[in-house]
């Protein structure tokens, strides 16, 4: 069977290779993959920038935005054949820490947990693929073309959940929402907050092409320029992008007091000049929270499936933008100019 693999750390390296049937220790769950969605992630992982290879190993088996199809499952799995499932990322440290210990290796305290495709784990781009029972969701079936959203949507539901947890302090419910980025992880964002009814604005920097105009059609405003110029206060920002001087102008634009969630994992090494103390005087004298959130429980992942379910499908089809072979998967991993999301057909 074929997998995509690179080797971690070596640009140029990506490609699909023959390896035997992913052996019964790998899984109780034997799936038959359908997709893999392509993210920043994968895409820093195929130039050498990111990702571990499996200990003792210098491939990877790349993909951890998943959809498959059940083959075989034993009995009391959760999941029987001929289910749709996308597999969790995330596995517990060996430790294991505190979080870990509890169920939460979302929230890993050592940083030495694994995750398939990105971090010593073979991920699920490739045509059959192995998962432990606890570790598979089940999919609606009615999601076929875009349960491959679940794994990205399962993130943002997270980010979610971490802002509305800081927002509890403000004793006035949300109104606003500000969602910066109008990538995947941006406009599902955006989908979350327009379905908790906020009022939703979303700044990106490009003028047209399909990304305003699905910010539009979930209902919410689309703005380009500053933060500053977009006419409104906003209660909370889920920041998507990682640009830096956009998470400090979204620090200094919340109402008080504001939440900003951010998201984007930046590469190193930017340097930025910053006003330390306004920015400080800011949040204290607004009482402002500032939150980082990263990678997904279990639970999130249910509340993705809830949040798909309740999208309009066609919405949902126009976030992915390219389908390609497997044969030809480099292609998904080149950013097209108007692409949103880019999947492999496996
Ligand atoms: C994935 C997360 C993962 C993170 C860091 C993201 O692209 O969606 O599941 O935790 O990368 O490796």
């Amino acid at each position: 069977m074929r997998p995509i693999t690179v080797r971690p750390g070596q640009e140029g390296s990506l490609r699909v290779t023959q390896v035997p049937e992913p052996p019964p220790e790998a899984g109780a769950v034997l799936v038959q993959g359908l997709a893999l969605g392509i993210c920043g992630t994968d895409r820093e992982i195929a130039v050498g920038e990111y990702g571990w290879a499996p200990d003792g190993r210098d491939e990877l088996v790349l993909g951890h935005e998943s959809l498959g199809r059940v083959l075989e499952a034993p009995h009391g799995a959760g999941v029987a054949a001929g289910d749709l499932v996308v597999g969790i990322v995330r596995r517990p440290d060996p430790v294991p820490c505190e979080c870990c210990a509890a169920g939460r290796f979302d929230l890993c305290r050592n940083g030495r947990y694994t995750e398939r495709g990105i971090k010593s784990l073979d991920g699920y781009g490739s045509e059959r693929w192995r998962i432990e029972p606890d570790y598979a969701v089940r999919v609606d079936p009615r999601l076929e073309r875009v349960g491959v959203l679940m794994e990205p949507t399962s993130v943002v539901a997270k980010a979610w959940e971490v802002a509305a947890d800081a927002l509890e302090r403000a004793y006035v419910p949300p109104r606003t929402a500000l969602v910066t980025g109008d990538g995947p992880i941006g406009l599902l964002a955006a989908l979350i907050a327009v379905q908790r009814g906020l009022d939703v604005h979303v700044l990106d920097v490009v003028t047209e092409g399909p990304k305003p105009r699905l910010v539009r059609d979930l209902g919410a405003t689309y703005h380009t320029g500053e933060i500053a110029d977009i006419g409104v206060e906003p209660d909370v920002v889920l920041e998507c992008t990682g640009v830096g001087e956009l998470v400090f102008d979204a620090i200094a634009a919340t109402a008080a007091p504001g939440v900003v969630c951010l998201t984007g994992v930046s590469p190193a090494g930017r340097r930025i000049g910053i006003d330390a103390g306004a920015l400080n005087r800011t949040m204290v004298l607004e009482n402002d929270a500032v939150i980082g959130s990263v990678n997904a429980h279990r639970r999130h992942y249910e509340q993705a499936a809830d949040v798909l379910a309740a999208a309009d499908d066609g919405w949902l089809e126009g976030l992915i933008t390219r389908r390609v072979p497997l044969d030809d998967c480099a292609a998904a991993f080149e950013k097209g100019g108007d692409d949103i999301k880019a999947v492999v057909e496996l």
